[in-house]
């Protein structure tokens, strides 16, 4: 086969080449014919440029490009020109000059193409993610990979830098279940047993402290056998980071220079020397959420002084449901905080119709509200304020205290959330702030608003199964002031756990971490492994405790989210170039696939297939 081999490529091509003789091999971006002259729009990765073939070519020249259809691979050695000034086409990057063909040869030709290359493809997703040779193809799609792969890049950079060791971890492993489902993989030699593809590195990168490697990073794979929620994957990728000698103010502080550097480096943009932090109980009392959008303001306020004045029985019954409640699970011990009344104060939003408010009402209810009440603040009598409208009949007496209170302004709009579960009322009222925040259009993609939440519980009662759980994982080392009482007070203790959040979405998780077998050992007897289990899942960890572990923490930023917002984007898939689709499938090759009785037999399984409905 003839091969003309590039001397350039498409996107370097500028003035200053003019008169060159250049070889470029591409793809047909656009092909158009004016008059007997080809029009060829010559796409690479680098860039988009323009081939010409006049009417003065050869005719075998003429009708080769007058074959060419959009998508065909070829090869054009051509003379670089300047355009004349009225063709120069400001748009293009290589729009000042242009390329007259002088040899053209077709590499490869197009069949009839599912969707056409544009900057962004709006062809239907699973379409896209069939062809996705074709999608990466796309302008945007592009740019993407090619900011992963400079986020990527800079974080090495950056990592190696501060002293850290990027070390391997294996993506065998034991089966040890970290919340999620793992996904696994019959051992062929060992009849009957299984490796598990990892949740995370997290048992490795802490064994690797033990290990003295003081400072450890990867850029891991993790899996996760979850039902399809969401913008899930099944595989994802992580920065995992671990280091030994740290308490979590090192930890923080080195995942704020690593972002700063990550950000001026690709994206030239300045992130502040240190994020905001909050407590996780401020914010869900605040912003209803433990990672909230930051780049709003718009808190939630207590609503509960104005109750007891007013004629709202529904408010103040779930009061006081939620006051027994709670005495009721101080006598077992449990901690819960009772019930609450939450009101969100919207600015000059009294002009919002009934239907505008169902709609808010309906983002409350899906997060278990059972309604939300509002009232209009409006001029009043005297101008100074009067709320109307909704619940305000319940509110009368009380009208100047609450609109002062909550420092409210004519033409503003209140909403209130109320449930005997005060986490109820925050988390529902909070996902209407949410919504406020993206149909007022107060979520510039093109801002990032960091945060740090600390100080999480440690536990979380699982009501399902009657037993304590842990809420990030078992290794978590519980703040030291609540170990004496972790046992008769699971539900007071704080974990030194802390997430990084960036506008709305929980970029990383991390935790100060247990080095001591017995307070390992303590916590896996409270979320319910005796003894022997706990030896028998996680008994290589403690065994490896006992010889001289190190203090230690890390955290794991999500390489996918973080690249994600970077890019402004609001789906993950769009920065991962074969992502599976929302049910864990992958059109183009068609995994998850059926494999042949031989490759079963050797793995020693037969299928039961569940019975059809
Ligand atoms: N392994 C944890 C996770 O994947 C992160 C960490 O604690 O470092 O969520």
């Amino acid at each position: 086969m003839e091969t003309m081999k590039r001397t350039t490529t498409c996107g370097a091509l500028s003035k200053v080449d003019a008169g060159k003789t250049v070889t470029l091999n591409g793809w047909v971006h656009h092909n158009r014919n004016h008059g007997g002259i080809s029009f060829i729009s010559l796409r690479d990765r680098y860039g988009t440029v323009q081939v010409v073939v006049d009417e003065d070519s050869p005719a075998e020249l003429a009708a080769l490009a007058a074959e060419l259809k959009n998508e065909y691979c070829i090869a054009v050695e051509g003379l670089v020109r300047e355009r004349p000034a009225s063709m120069v086409n400001p748009a293009m990057a290589t729009g000042e000059i242009e390329v007259l063909a002088k040899k053209l040869i077709i590499l490869t030709k197009c069949e009839v193409l599912p969707f056409q290359i544009e900057e962004e493809s709006d062809a239907k997703e699973e379409l896209r993610l069939k062809y996705r040779y074709l999608d990466l193809r796309s302008g945007g799609m592009q740019k993407r990979l090619k900011l992963r792969n400079d986020v990527t890049f800079a974080v090495r950079e950056h990592m190696i830098g501060e002293g850290f060791y990027e070390i391997e971890t294996p993506t065998f492993m034991k089966s040890t279940p970290e919340g999620a489902r793992d996904y696994l993989v019959p051992s062929r030699l060992y009849p009957g047993k299984f490796y598990a593809l990892p949740q995370s590195p997290q048992l490795y990168k802490q064994i690797l402290m033990v290990s003295g490697f003081d400072k450890y990073f990867q850029i891991a794979r993790c899996y996760r056998d979850e039902d399809a929620r969401g913008d899930r994957q099944p595989e994802f990728t992580q920065i995992d980071i671990e280091m030994s000698f740290v308490d979590r103010d090192d930890v923080l502080s080195m995942i704020e220079r690593l972002f700063g550097h990550v950000f001026r480096k690709t994206l030239d943009v300045q992130l502040p020397g240190t994020f905001r932090r909050l407590s996780f109980d401020d914010a869900l009392e605040l912003y209803g959420s433990d990672k909230p959008d930051l780049r709003f303001d718009m808190k939630m306020q207590d609503f509960g002084p104005y109750v007891e004045k007013s004629t709202f029985q529904a408010f103040k019954d779930a009061l006081a449901n939620g006051e027994a409640e709670r005495l009721a699970n101080a006598v077992k011990g449990i901690t819960v905080s009772g019930g609450g009344v939450k009101a969100l104060v919207v600015p000059g939003k009294a002009d919002y119709s009934r239907k505008q408010i169902e709609e808010l009402e309906g983002a409350a209810k899906i997060y278990k509200a059972k309604g939300m009440a509002w009232m209009k603040v409006t001029p009043g009598a005297d101008g100074s304020g009067a709320l109307e409208g909704g619940a305000s009949k319940f509110f009368a007496d009380n009208a100047t205290a609450v609109i002062s209170g909550l420092g409210a302004k004519v033409g503003d709009l209140i909403l209130l959330v109320a449930d005997s579960k005060r986490r109820i009322a925050n988390i529902a009222l909070g996902a209407v702030r949410t919504k406020l925040g993206k149909d007022l259009g107060f979520c510039d993609p093109a801002r990032f608003e960091f945060a740090w939440i600390v100080d999480f519980p440690m536990f979380e009662y699982n009501e399902e199964e009657q037993k304590w759980d842990t809420a990030h994982h078992m290794f978590t080392w519980p703040q030291e002031k609540y170990q004496a009482t972790m046992e008769t007070d699971p539900g007071s203790v704080k974990g030194d756990l802390y997430d990084l959040v960036l506008n709305g979405f929980e970029l990383a998780s991390g935790s100060i971490r247990i080095h001591d077998p017995v307070l390992q050992n303590r916590v896996f007897r409270l979320v319910g492994f005796d003894p022997a289990e706990a030896e028998k899942r996680f008994g290589f960890l403690t065994t490896a405790f006992k010889y001289g572990a190190p203090p230690h923490g890390g955290i794991a930023p999500g390489l996918d989210r973080l690249v994600m917002l970077m890019a402004g984007e609001t789906s993950i898939k769009e920065v991962i170039a074969f992502p599976k689709n929302s049910f864990a499938v992958s059109p183009m090759d068609e995994a998850p696939n059926e494999v042949d009785q031989k490759q079963l037999d050797e793995l020693h399984l037969s299928i039961r297939y569940p019975e059809k409905k």
